[in-house]
């Protein structure tokens, strides 16, 4: 009878807690900083023009219906989406084992479900200090060693910390699995440059480490999918050619599918060393974690990613959209540091412009987020991470004013 009395009441989710604050804040400036979903100039969330496009074409299919998917998901899906992040020329059907997920966030449970039936959740799981907090709770799930971290963010002069980052490669145990964000950093916006990967994924190479990408932001960060997608095909065709990788990829933001649930995850195989069996044992390892996790995963989003994608005309519009989105973003940067350099805010500003993707670190404390929220009816996380996406010409000269008020 009392099998479900005294249990522990876990927190809120953070994020989501201070959208619930903001959907009943009555105040007319409020302003939503915090989850990170992109919102057009009016502050309004943004359909893409290719995505509707793509429903009237799904829709006026006359085969058009809500049949269960396959296990492993939409195989136009796949498909494309192995193709976009590993590029054209990359040898999927040798090389790559794929199935469609719940977004980004299932690919990563898929991932580390993976391991952990393969007993390979035996190791250490690195994490970038910071990262987005999920990545703890999905891996905690799953029984790996230990969840670690390794340095990323130099509060101090706002760099990465290359230094640290690479310290701990060398220090950590043969074989452990690191985490990385291949581009537009959540929460910090802060990538490695090129130079930069080449020395970490050489350092992950020599102690053996098994990487996996979370690309939640393909797109993002430069406007453009082959430049966001640098680290993992440097990975992949160079640095840790001889190496499993692991690539999760979320849909939500670079196609607007927040809601839709529409990802992959892909396994990435040695050069060689694999043979035809070892990928049919693998694809049915993967068809089995969603089988029992899901059974199939959605259909619907999955139908308008894969004919955006495989469709020249709609694959040119959704370019241009992650263009539109992109650039609207980095122009709301520069604004924001040209109002506060207007103001005479005390502090340096110029990381909000030179960050890229969703997010900036501002270096707000806790204390002058709170004040944000309580005076100014300014949203972000307790982190001093804001959500660009959601500043437009209407609302930057406000939370610009918030700033320079919190600080001084
Ligand atoms: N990984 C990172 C780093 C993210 O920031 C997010 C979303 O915010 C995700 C994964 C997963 O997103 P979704 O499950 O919505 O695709």
């Amino acid at each position: 009878k009392s099998l479900f009395k005294n249990v522990t009441k876990l927190p809120n989710d953070a994020l989501f807690a201070i959208k619930a604050r903001l959907d009943v804040d009555t105040r007319p400036n409020k302003v939503g900083l915090g989850i990170g979903a992109y919102r057009d100039n009016n502050g309004k969330p943004w359909i893409l023009p290719s995505v509707r496009k793509a429903e009237k074409i799904i829709q006026s299919d006359p085969e058009y219906n809500h049949e269960y998917s396959n296990i492993s998901g939409l195989d136009a899906l796949r498909k494309h989406a192995a193709r976009i992040l590993f590029g054209d020329s990359f040898d999927c059907a040798k090389r790559v084992v794929n199935v469609q997920s719940l977004s980004g966030t299932g690919a990563l449970h898929v991932s580390a479900k993976l391991l952990q039936s393969l007993g390979l959740n035996n190791r250490d799981v690195y994490f970038s200090d910071p990262t987005w907090n999920n990545h703890y709770q999905i891996f905690g799930k799953c029984d790996f060693k230990a969840s670690k971290t390794y340095p990323y963010w130099n509060p101090a002069n706002k760099q990465l910390d290359l230094q640290g980052f690479l310290t701990t490669i060398a220090s950590a145990e043969e074989g452990s699995l690191f985490v990385l964000h291949p581009c537009a950093h959540n929460p910090t916006g802060l990538d490695p440059t090129e130079e930069q990967w080449t020395q970490i994924l050489n350092a992950i190479k020599q102690k053996n480490h098994l990487v996996l990408f979370d690309s939640a932001y393909q797109g993002f960060a430069t406007g453009s999918l082959s430049k966001d997608a640098y680290s993992i095909r440097l990975a992949i065709n160079d640095i840790l050619k001889d190496y499993p990788v692991l690539v999760c990829q979320s849909f939500a933001k670079n196609v607007g599918m927040y809601g839709e649930r529409v990802g992959c995850v892909h396994l990435v195989l040695p050069e060689s060393g694999y043979t035809k069996e070892d990928q049919d044992a693998l694809q049915s390892q993967l068809n089995a974690v969603i089988r029992s996790e899901c059974s199939t995963t959605p259909a619907y989003g999955a139908k308008i990613v894969a004919t955006i994608l495989s469709n020249d005309d709609l694959y040119k519009q959704w370019s241009e959209d992650m263009i539109t989105m992109s650039s609207r973003i980095i122009e709301m940067r520069h604004k924001l540091v040209a109002k506060l350099k207007e103001l005479n805010t005390p502090g340096n500003w110029d990381h909000i412009a030179t960050q890229v993707g969703m997010f900036s670190y501002t270096g707000l404390t806790v204390e002058q987020v709170e004040r944000m929220e309580k005076e100014h009816a300014v949203y972000l996380a307790p982190s001093g991470r804001a959500s660009i996406a959601g500043l437009n010409d209407g609302n930057v000269e406000h939370v610009a004013k918030a700033i320079d008020e919190v600080v001084r």
